[in-house]
């Protein structure tokens, strides 16, 4: 698009994309093609003109605020809510909106926060992965309002656990998910860890004792070999599915008596002792710490609060796949991590009486580098997410 003469622009168009079918600039970013609109009858939304297809848009297109005549500070309030931990009951009276009213906004937040995350969890480069999974009842026991035998039977029912999949080093939590304690699971929980990672990041795999990670992992970083022929003559053995040369993953198995801690023990599964220390020694830990720090950290707080709400939830609530869908984007984007947080080069003062910022908050995301800022939940569910990627650099 040429530029033209007049003053210069000063609404940011960049983050928009012409939505229009037909339109030759459709779905792409950064081409120029979009003016700032103004305010049409004076209402909230700005609206934006193509100069390729001369269609308008308003600013909200394709999000779930879009054609709804709900305040927009109601929606935002209410999926807040949830993402703090209130749950759609408690939030429904505090609004004093209808429990179903909730679940909708909830349902319609998770599609956009999906594609959210999937716009920016993509080919990232981490040096090792945790899984593991969580009782998903285990902080309703610890308080004692479940009995030990009623979650187990509840669990028999619908066995649910919280999967995890994290980069300890910047705390992105790369994949949740609910399910049983199955190979299954497991697989789909590997799967989208590899989805997630860039194609030739082979990190380091830590996990605990469960089996079926094993065979997953193996799934997923194998390769098929042609061992050689013993003799000179006859026929070629079969090719064996053989872990990638450079995969490492060891087994952290902790053993707990009367909630203490009794011992850790660890097996290097894939790799050797060398090359899992070699990851380890940086970051400052060894294998048998690294594990417990990790629980001893963010995610022990962050998975007690999913778990307290799937524990609501396992007790017939509905929307649990969409409220960890929230989880995942809030935890990522949205919420400052303490131990992220950078020194600032100079104090900043504040307006108040109070004494000068020192630290800069720094999100998960931030710490990967997937972006630059903290997100808040208004900007997340007003981000027009394009169709398809974008080139680098935008
Ligand atoms: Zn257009």
């Amino acid at each position: 698009m040429p530029p033209t003469h007049r003053r210069p622009r000063a609404i940011d168009t960049s983050r928009h994309f012409c939505p229009h079918t037909g339109c030759d600039y459709r779905g792409w970013l950064g081409l120029g093609n979009l003016r700032a609109n103004g305010h049409p009858n004076g209402g909230q939304w700005r609206q934006f003109h193509c100069t390729a297809c001369k269609g308008y848009f308003p600013e909200h297109h394709g999000t779930l605020l879009h054609g709804k005549h709900t305040s927009v500070e109601l929606i935002v309030h209410v999926i807040g809510c949830l993402a703090e931990g209130l749950g759609i009951r408690g939030t429904a009276r505090v609004f004093e909106v209808d429990p179903n009213t909730v679940l909708q906004w909830l349902v319609e937040a998770a599609e956009q926060l999906r594609a959210f995350s999937h716009h920016f969890l993509h080919d990232v480069r981490v040096q090792q992965v945790q899984l593991d999974e969580l009782f998903a009842l285990l902080s309703a026991v610890k308080d004692g309002t479940v009995s030990e035998a009623e979650a187990i039977e509840r669990l028999e029912r619908s066995p649910q656990w919280v999967w995890v999949a994290m980069d300890p080093e910047s705390k992105l939590l790369l994949v949740i998910d609910v399910g049983a304690r199955t190979l299954a699971m497991a697989q789909r929980v590997v799967h989208h860890v590899v989805q997630v990672l860039a194609p030739d990041c082979a990190p380091l795999f830590l996990t605990d004792g469960l089996r079926e990670y094993m065979t997953a992992l193996l799934t997923h970083y194998g390769q098929w070999v042609q061992p050689s022929r013993r003799q000179d003559k006859g026929p070629y053995p079969k090719p064996r599915w053989r872990p990638l040369p450079q995969l490492l993953y060891a087994q952290v198995v902790k053993t707990v008596r009367r909630r203490r801690l009794v011992r850790v023990s660890h097996r290097v599964v894939f790799g050797t002792l060398e090359a899992v220390n070699a990851v380890l020694a940086p970051l400052g830990c060894q294998i048998n710490t690294a594990f417990i720090e990790r629980l001893n950290l963010s995610m022990r707080q962050h998975v007690a609060a999913v778990g307290r709400r799937v524990s609501t939830l396992c007790q017939g609530e509905d929307g649990m796949r969409q409220q960890l869908a929230l989880d995942h984007v809030y935890y990522n984007f949205c919420l400052p991590h303490a131990s992220l947080r950078q020194p600032l080069p100079q104090l900043v003062p504040t307006n108040g009486a109070g004494s000068a910022k020192t630290w800069r908050p720094c999100t998960p995301a931030m710490a990967a580098g997937l972006t630059d800022r903290v997100w808040t939940l208004r900007e997340v569910l007003l981000f027009r997410i394009p169709p398809w990627p974008q080139p680098a650099g935008l």
